[in-house]
């Protein structure tokens, strides 16, 4: 499913209250959110939800039940009255830097927002003597209503915005593999993988590491090729000395392109952006193969837009020494021109994966509770 702008949900209710209830509509935004200091980066998972529509006599937010209770695409089927949002969401989650920047050091050279996702939760509400909360069947407040006449409010209609992709590949006709939050889609019969993109499933370039155990755990990455401008960056080599890593160069590494390596999945924004410069920082060169791995892939649903997004902050961590980087940061630029997916096979240990051959760990909790950011 693919909406057209953004998902609508709904808050589930008993059936009972079925009759007569009104939606009434919250923005809710999730994301990372990154801030770039001369000395550090500090960053901020971000999940809040805010009135589509100012009233007072509504809760000002969803509160904890976006991520607690199991919320309900809209669908064709969904019935009911929809209040119509008058808020633009820029208005509310706008500056971010002003909402959740407070506390950070300044300067701030630079800010990236990454995995965001917008969406519209409507929550089932009933008038009686009260206004009523239909999830819980209670009133909202012991207050009588004021001044609340539901007829002042435009109603909308927020079905139709789901598009269905075909989950048959494009190629072959084959029934496509992809978990429920996947964006990428394998085909094992005819060895490719899909994007979506627009209406359309567009083939993506992707491979796997050749050497993985036959019971490895594949993690994807995006491997992103860029144009670097504002500092020499293009090759191995370069990176050696812009990350001042203790190695001598050797004569091919001029050759080798500078690529980087950003997760594919969510997972929080600390260790995303460890695991981000970990792997670009070893610039992986291990023999690839175009074949889908046959044991356990994690899903790939972090879009590449938002891995694209990450680029500067993961080249803002590697520049050494720290305190050149203010200096250096402003001028930089970083245009992405071409993408791939590379699975890479991690061991599981008792409470991690572990990539063996560069010492890289990820904890098992930490990534399983990553599928719901
Ligand atoms: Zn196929």
């Amino acid at each position: 499913m693919i909406p057209d702008d953004y998902f609508r949900y709904v808050l589930p209710h008993k059936p009972a209250n079925n009759g007569d209830v009104v939606y009434f509509p919250y923005w809710r935004f999730k994301g990372m959110l990154f801030f770039c200091g001369p000395h550090k980066v500090d960053e901020r998972y971000v999940d809040i939800s805010q009135q589509a529509i100012r009233n007072h006599n509504f809760p000002f937010s969803v509160g904890i039940r976006s991520q607690a209770m199991k919320i309900q695409f809209v669908t064709p089927d969904s019935v009911g009255r929809f209040l119509k949002p008058v808020i633009e969401h820029q208005q509310i989650f706008g500056d971010f830097e002003k909402r959740f920047g407070r506390n950070i050091a300044r300067p701030i050279l630079h800010q990236a927002h990454i995995g965001e996702t917008l969406s519209l939760i409507y929550a089932p509400f009933f008038i009686r003597d009260k206004l009523y909360d239909a999830v819980l069947d209670k009133p909202v407040s012991e207050m009588s209503i004021e001044n609340l006449d539901l007829a002042d409010y435009t109603e909308t209609d927020p079905r139709g915005h789901i598009r269905f992709v075909s989950t048959l590949c494009p190629h072959c006709g084959w029934d496509l593999d992809g978990e429920r939050d996947a964006l990428v889609l394998r085909c094992k019969n005819c060895q490719s993988t899909w994007y979506p993109v627009g209406r359309k499933l567009k083939q993506l370039k992707f491979a796997r590491m050749a050497h993985g155990d036959a019971d490895a755990v594949y993690l994807p990455f995006w491997r992103i090729r860029a144009d670097i401008s504002g500092i020499e960056l293009k090759s191995y080599a370069d990176l050696i000395k812009v990350a001042n890593l203790p190695k001598a160069v050797q004569e091919d590494w001029h050759r080798t392109a500078f690529r980087f390596w950003v997760p594919a999945f969510k997972v929080r924004p600390r260790i995303f952006l460890r695991l981000a410069g970990q792997v670009t920082v070893v610039q992986p060169r291990d023999e690839l193969v175009s074949r889908i791995p046959d044991s356990r892939i994690h899903p790939s649903n972090l879009p590449v837009a938002e891995a694209i997004e990450s680029l500067k902050l993961i080249l803002a961590g590697l520049i050494k020494p720290r305190k050149t980087l203010a200096d250096k940061l402003a001028a930089i630029n970083v245009d992405a021109k071409s993408v791939a997916l590379i699975y890479f096979p991690f061991k599981e240990a008792h409470v991690e994966y572990i990539q063996p051959d560069y010492q890289i760990a990820l904890n098992k909790n930490v990534l399983s509770l990553s599928r719901n950011l």
